[in-house]
């Protein structure tokens, strides 16, 4: 890991620059990105809107090495007057995802890095969960609190952090890493700048909404009573070991309440808080923070130690402050191994050994959800390439294609095989046809010409002429006493419509089937426009018009019985997921992408489709890739779509999902779902999901797993 006190070349910087091209600006004023809004800029700046803009940082980093500084809420951070020299990143919208459970759920909470604290604090309330409360007055995020294991009022995250995703910027790896294996501590944690924290799992309880909002008020209230607002990064000194006194009954014990230098002083309110003025400088905080340090060392021996970072400060400076060394962090042997040795970079799962079939109803279900995708045979089998039984596997392959151009109904076989030690899955039937394998015919693009419509080919006969003759006299005479009984006929006819359709055989009674969503008013409104209206002449057709303006309307079909009854019957279109847009409203989508509605909650009865979407109205289709996650989480098989946490966008081009287990399975474009999902369950029936980090499905054929 590069020191953030190594000063990489402008060479270097702009060589970085280059490789990240325009998700990089640079000189980027990072100040106002912290709560003390002092310091200078960065020299290169990236706000990740992406998993994958932190997969092409890590890919540019791996070529130039710069240090690296990871932003969150940059409440517990100090920026030198000089600012960063190297690459500053930030995450984007796709890092603020809140996801609570349902009240029938367990009490997990899925939080994205940049959640804000008081934010997760006051919706795990809201949603009947106890155990955040603590953190609704620390303005900082889920990222940067993992990072410094932040606390207060009796609390911190130990208490309720379950398990980490972390992005490995050196290694270019996402893992789950256990809170156990993070090195918490009071204040610390063993995660350096290489650890890149996407989201974080908690386990909360739950409790009374009305007691965890009296809980929330009193910590607010306390906050507003003890601690100063404007520009501070709270305490700036980590209490010394318990049983001494506080940092801030320290200082204050020195009398250095309001105490001043430059734009910098100590809070009236609290001692351990330093206030930057508004047009106040980073040096000037420092230089406050070594002469409060100092004069705690010569009054009581006590060598306060920093809880702000110092960032682009001189290693003289910062020691003297009181500042750790980032780099000097040891390093976590556990933490580390979550993301695969070093040496190795085969992330396969082991050969399995035994075979495996899938039986015919997850592929019926596979089939009927991805209509119009690539039908896989019955009866996979999976081969061990090393298999005892392979000659004998093989030549029964062999036969198998033999027989293959005489009879259509052979089974085909799913092989695993090893390639360069990953997995891959082999099946000829499973692949999707690709335009090689059917060269264009050209035959079929002309149109055949049936030979009797070629006038060379009627033959003239002279009989025939004679006998149609005959028939044009018979019809002439016939033509009078036609008309006179047609004329009668459509007298009586017009007679029996006047009748019908006067309102003495008008709709009376109007039934309707299958509305669940549309909307209630559009119902009666409709039904309305069809009362009393003749049953024979009522215009159905406008009338299912305008149903099937609902977005939740798929078809309407209206059925009259004579002499008074419509029935209406609705099929709805199925609301399978919803995602999050900008304007962080919830739109419930069907598979087909369509955005059926738009809510201000979570509707938690869906699958969530994570990433931050379009802001679309009702109606409107979101793009391709969540249409792909749709139809994923429509078309999830039984088997799995109890353990799936959500399906997500990774990218523009990108499907992700996430298991109960924590695990990561990245689909890659959203093309060949089916085959996809038959890779998965294969590999999930081989291995337990639980020893499973990652799996990457981008080619069916050949998954990588990454193993615990
Ligand atoms: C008024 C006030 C009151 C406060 N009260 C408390 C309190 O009661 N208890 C307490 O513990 N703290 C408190 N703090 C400090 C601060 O809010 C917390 O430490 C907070 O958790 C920091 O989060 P952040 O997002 O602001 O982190 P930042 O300040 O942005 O960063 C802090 C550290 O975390 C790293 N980091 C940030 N995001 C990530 C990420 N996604 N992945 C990996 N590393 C990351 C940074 O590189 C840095 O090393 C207070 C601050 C203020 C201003």
């Amino acid at each position: 890991m590069i020191s953030e006190f190594s000063r990489p070349s402008d060479k270097d910087l702009n060589r970085l620059a280059s490789l990240l091209g325009d998700r990089i600006t640079k000189d980027e004023p990072i100040g106002p990105y912290t709560t003390y809004r002092v310091g200078g800029p960065a020299s290169l700046f990236m706000r990740a809107m992406s998993v994958d803009d932190l997969h092409a940082a890590s890919r540019a980093l791996a070529k130039v090495k710069i240090p690296v500084l990871m932003l969150g809420r940059g409440s517990n951070m100090l920026i030198s007057n000089s600012g960063f020299r190297g690459l500053a990143i930030a995450l984007g919208p796709f890092a603020e995802q809140i996801n609570l459970p349902s009240s029938d759920q367990d009490p997990i909470v899925v939080v994205g890095a940049m959640s804000s604290l008081p934010v997760i604090a006051r919706q795990s309330v809201a949603a009947g969960l106890r155990g955040f409360e603590w953190a609704v007055g620390v303005p900082g995020s889920i990222g940067g609190a993992v990072r410094m294991n932040a606390g207060g009022h009796g609390s911190d995250m130990i208490a309720s952090l379950l398990s980490v995703r972390i992005f490995h910027i050196e290694r270019g790896i996402e893992a789950n890493v256990s809170a156990a294996n993070l090195g918490l501590r009071f204040r610390g944690s063993d995660l350096n700048d290489q650890h890149i924290v996407l989201s974080a799992t908690l386990r909360l309880a739950r409790g009374d909404k009305a007691e965890g909002e009296s809980r929330l008020a009193e910590i607010v209230k306390w906050r507003r009573e003890n601690q100063p607002g404007g520009q501070n990064a709270g305490s700036v000194f980590v209490n010394p070991v318990s049983g001494a006194s506080s940092a801030g009954a320290l200082i204050d014990g020195l009398g250095l309440r309001g105490h001043r230098i430059g734009t910098a002083s100590i809070s009236d309110k609290h001692a351990n808080f330093i206030q930057a003025d508004e047009d106040g400088n980073a040096d000037d905080v420092v230089e406050l923070m070594t002469f409060v340090r100092q004069r705690v060392i010569e009054s009581h021996g006590i060598e306060l130690r920093s809880e702000i970072r110092l960032v682009g400060f001189s290693a003289a400076i910062s020691q003297e402050a009181g500042a750790i060394d980032q780099g000097a962090v040891s390093r976590n042997t556990q933490l580390e191994s979550a993301f695969g040795s070093a040496n190795n970079t085969d992330l396969s799962i082991p050969v399995p050994s035994f075979s495996e079939q899938l039986s015919d109803e997850v592929l019926a279900e596979l089939k009927d959800a991805f209509d119009g995708d690539a039908t896989p045979s019955a009866n996979l089998r999976v081969v061990l390439p090393n298999d005892p039984d392979k000659s004998r596997d093989e030549s029964r392959d062999e036969s198998r294609d033999e027989s293959r151009d005489n009879s259509s109904t052979t089974n085909s076989s799913l092989t695993l095989k090893t390639n360069n030690g990953r997995i891959v899955i082999v099946d000829e039937d499973l692949r999707l046809p690709v335009d090689s394998d059917h060269p264009i015919d050209e035959m079929t693009s002309s149109v055949n010409i049936a030979p009797t419509s070629d006038p060379s080919n009627i033959i003239r006969d002279s009989r025939i002429e004679a006998r149609s003759k005959g028939v044009i006299r018979s019809l002439a005479s016939n033509r009078r006493r036609l008309l006179t009984a047609a004329g009668s006929v459509v007298g009586v006819v017009a007679l029996v419509l006047i009748v019908l359709a006067s309102p003495i055989v008008g709709v009376r009674k109007v039934e309707i089937e299958g509305a669940r969503y549309v909307s209630a008013d559009l119902l009666i409104a409709v039904e309305k426009s069809l009362d009393g209206k003749s049953i024979l002449t009522v215009d159905t057709r406008a009338a299912e018009r305008r149903l099937e303006g609902d977005p939740w309307v798929e078809s309407v079909r209206i059925k009259s019985f004579f002499p008074s009854r419509l029935v209406i019957e609705i099929v709805e279109r199925k609301p399978v997921a919803f995602y999050i847009g900008v304007d962080n409203r919830s739109r419930v989508v069907d598979p087909q992408g369509r955005v059926l509605a738009v809510e201000t909650g979570q509707p938690t009865q869906y699958l969530q489709i994570t990433g931050v979407g379009p802001n679309l109205a009702p109606g409107a289709s979101a793009g391709t890739v969540y249409k792909a996650a749709a139809q994923l989480a429509a078309g999830l098989p039984t088997e799995l779509s109890d353990r799936v946490l959500n399906v997500g966008v990774g990218g523009p081009n990108q499907l992700v999902m996430t298991l109960r287990t924590g695990t990561l399975i990245n689909f890659g474009p959203p093309i060949d779902l089916q085959n996809k999902l038959i890779s998965l369950l294969v590999l999930l029936r081989r291995q337990d999901a639980k020893q499973i980090i990652a799996i990457d499905l981008t080619d069916p054929r050949t998954p990588t797993v990454k193993s615990k």
